[in-house]
């Protein structure tokens, strides 16, 4: 038994309630209070807050035990159970309205007493915790974040569940949905929320089939919303779902999604949306005929300087503005993306006629003609654009886009600030620099090269002053590739330092060979020619050091041939360069003089020997400006105290003109074509075994 149960009697006949006392005491309870009437029954209560109150009906004053109990029963939590010796049914009835836990008649025995006491203290117990867990409820109910509703399932005549009634909605739903409980509850989903319907349908009609739980996510139109829908059957006939608003989520995703697919600079489509848009249009082109399309590509001439001259920051400017200009000329359901650096991509769908990206290739070289102001200052761009026309033949867009970047190049190669459209003999053309390329490696790795001799005269003496030695590819087919077709390639590939240095060994060698058994100390040399790559190679002078002791070869016989372009490229370091090649004791040429740009004060600071006139002047000298620049070229180098070879020499006339301009020495196919090493030694021998027996 509980001892610390405090009751409270409420009994104003004061034998009653001595006995009352007695048998409760009797029975354990030892908490007892007394009130004679409503008022002190009332304060008690209010003061004491008892655990159970035994009410007397019939009570002297004011209020009787019935309206005492209602009042205890509405404002507090405490069971009331009367004591009362009257069983008239009215009464009873009365009693009744006032929800009390027991009724006991007098006069009281002790057991049903007892069994009615702690009957009503259990059952209070029991219901105050059921109304604590059902407000708890409640109260997630209400508070939770995720929207709950309760529908029944409207069927149509075949059964199949075609609306939804509202039963229950908690406030997140009203929240979520903008409709009050008011507005909801006992409303079918078609009157309250009319544009949600097919999507209520949607979702409940399979969980209505499966009764089973699903999720789901949909787009809720009217509201811009998202959720994720967890929905079940609680009985037959109803559907109970919980919303979950992931419209937050969404966007966030959808940033994600964003950033995946779209340059931060520009916010442009990035190369990875083009490529899918552009294998969208080579799908769609395959199902529609008349579906016409084209992708331009796009590149800055020459970005890279105005770059480094302006400072990355305003060189993103510069992009952002490039953007927004090339965007004006799409349409919006073009595709205009950034595919990296300063490349564009513009894909231009549904047009009229292939005319039309040609136009808009046009407008958007002319829109640029108009300066970008950047930090005050005023930018001209131009563009080099390749275009591909569609439809046409491709399963891949990278394909596509790889034929556009070539009629890109091609329109650079030409100087850019212009358009060309793909053509498939320009793949042909680069496919085969390609296969040149991936021979030439293995040429390299088989020793594929020679070298051809090609004479040079003196003028003046008519006698053999020397070479240049000019290299020939023999293919596995035996066929000699001249250098005109491999050298650009092998320059841009790296190859060149190898074949340069084995044709730097390969002529030194003939040449020290012929100096120690053939020409003794008579003046010989043999010219060489040199690329870019090989003469910037931060080491050059120490190689050409280390080839001079390899080969033993007389350094004043080896003649380097540059070309005007490779010095005025970077003269400074230049300078260096040519100082050490001379204090090593070798001469230097320049090559092709006269279709560059010299700078006459350069020209002079170089430690250089000779001049070589490009075969291009020699050949036209009947032209009067060709035979003044030869003349011209002429007079500057003895000028600047150096000697002249005009190469190219096919004519005598020419030859008589070279002469008469004092122009030392010559070469050309009036002499001789370059020839074998071994024609070249046969040659020599002839040469100084017949003009000079005795030197
Ligand atoms: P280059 O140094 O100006 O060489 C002269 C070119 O003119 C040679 O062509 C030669 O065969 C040709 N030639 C000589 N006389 C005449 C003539 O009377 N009429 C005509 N029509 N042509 C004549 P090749 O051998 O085809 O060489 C072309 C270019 O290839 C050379 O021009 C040179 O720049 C480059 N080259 C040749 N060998 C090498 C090398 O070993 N290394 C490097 N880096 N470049 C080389
Ligand atoms: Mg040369
Ligand atoms: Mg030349």
């Amino acid at each position: 038994m509980p001892p610390a149960t405090r009751i409270l009697i409420v009994e104003d006949e004061p034998l009653v309630s001595m006995d009352l006392r007695r048998v409760l005491q009797g029975l354990g309870y030892a908490d007892l209070r007394l009130a004679t009437n409503a008022t002190t029954a009332l304060a008690l209560v209010e003061a004491e807050a008892p655990d159970l109150v035994l009410m007397d009906i019939m009570l002297a004053g004011v209020r009787d035990g019935i309206e005492t109990a209602s009042i205890i029963q509405a404002n507090f939590d405490i069971p009331v159970v009367y004591l009362t010796g009257n069983t008239d049914n009215a009464v009873l009835e009365r009693a009744k309205e006032s929800s009390p836990f027991g009724y006991i008649l007098k006069p009281v025995d002790e057991r049903p007493l007892y069994t009615t006491i702690e009957m009503a203290l259990y059952k209070h117990k029991a219901e105050r915790t059921l109304r604590n867990s059902e407000r708890q409820f409640r109260q997630l109910f209400d508070e939770m974040l995720n929207g709950f509703a309760l529908h029944e399932i409207i069927l149509d005549e075949s059964g199949q569940p075609c609306d939804y009634l509202f039963l229950q909605v908690n406030p997140a739903f009203e929240k979520m949905t903008g409709k009050s409980r008011q507005e909801l509850v006992g409303k079918r989903v078609k009157e309250c929320l009319p544009n949600l319907e097919p999507f209520w349908v949607d979702i409940f009609g399979e969980v209505a089939q499966t009764q089973k739980s699903v999720r789901f996510e949909n787009y809720s139109g009217d509201l811009k919303k998202f959720f994720h829908v967890a929905a079940y059957s609680p009985r037959k006939g109803q559907v109970a779902a919980v919303f979950e608003d992931v419209t937050q989520q969404k966007k966030t995703e959808e940033t994600l999604q964003h950033r995946t697919f779209h340059d931060a600079l520009t916010t442009l489509p990035n190369r990875a949306l083009c490529l899918d848009r552009i294998l969208q249009a080579l799908e769609r082109a395959k199902r529609r005929t008349n579906y016409l399309y084209a992708v331009l590509f796009l590149d800055i001439d020459r970005f890279k300087m105005v770059n480094d001259s302006l400072g990355h920051l305003a060189g993103d400017k510069l992009l952002q503005m490039v953007s927004v200009e090339l965007k004006r000329h799409a349409r919006s359901v073009d595709t205009v993306a950034r595919m990296g650096g300063d490349e564009f991509a513009i894909l231009l769908e549904e047009i009229k006629a292939p005319a039309e990206a040609i136009h808009v290739s046009r407008r958007i070289l002319e829109g640029f003609k108009a300066p970008l102001m950047i930090d005050g200052q005023r930018i001209f761009l131009t563009f080099s654009i390749g275009i591909v026309l569609g439809p046409a033949d491709y399963d891949r867009s990278e394909e596509l886009l790889q034929n556009a970047t070539i009629a890109m190049n091609y329109a650079k190669s030409l100087g850019g600030s212009r358009f060309k459209v793909f053509k498939w003999p320009m793949l042909k053309k680069i496919r085969r620099a390609w296969d040149v390329d991936s021979h030439l490696h293995q040429a390299v790795q088989k020793k594929e090269f020679e070298i051809h001799l090609q004479p040079i005269f003196d003028l003046r003496t008519s006698k053999l002053a020397g070479f240049e030695s000019l290299v020939r590819w023999r293919s596995s087919s035996n066929f000699l590739v001249p250098p005109g077709e491999f050298i650009p390639i092998a320059e841009q590939t790296g190859l060149i330092l190898q074949i340069g240095n084995w044709v730097l060994h390969e002529s030194c060698q003939t040449m020290a060979r012929w100096q120690k058994t053939l020409v003794g100390g008579a003046p010989m040399t043999m010219a060489v020619n040199l690329s870019a790559k090989q003469f910037s190679q931060p080491d050059f002078i120490k190689r050409m050091a280390r080839l001079l002791t390899e080969t033993g070869v007389d350094p004043w016989r080896l003649k380097l041939e540059i070309t005007e372009t490779m010095v005025m490229d970077n003269p400074e370091s230049v300078v260096t360069k040519l100082r050490g090649l001379r204090e090593l004791g070798m001469t230097v040429s320049i090559d092709d003089f006269g279709t560059g740009y010299s700078s006459l004060s350069y020209l002079q600071r170089f430690p250089i020997n000779t001049l070589k006139v490009d075969r291009g002047f020699v050949m036209d000298m009947d032209k009067y400006e060709n035979l003044v620049i030869v003349k011209t070229i002429v007079n500057l180098a003895h000028n600047l105290g150096l000697d002249v070879v005009a190469e190219g020499i096919e004519t005598r006339d020419q030859l008589e003109t070279l002469t008469s301009l004092n122009c030392e020495y010559g070469q050309g196919f009036l002499f001789s074509k370059p020839m074998t090493v071994e024609a070249a030694e046969e040659l020599v021998r002839a040469h100084f075994t017949s003009v000079a027996p005795d030197a």
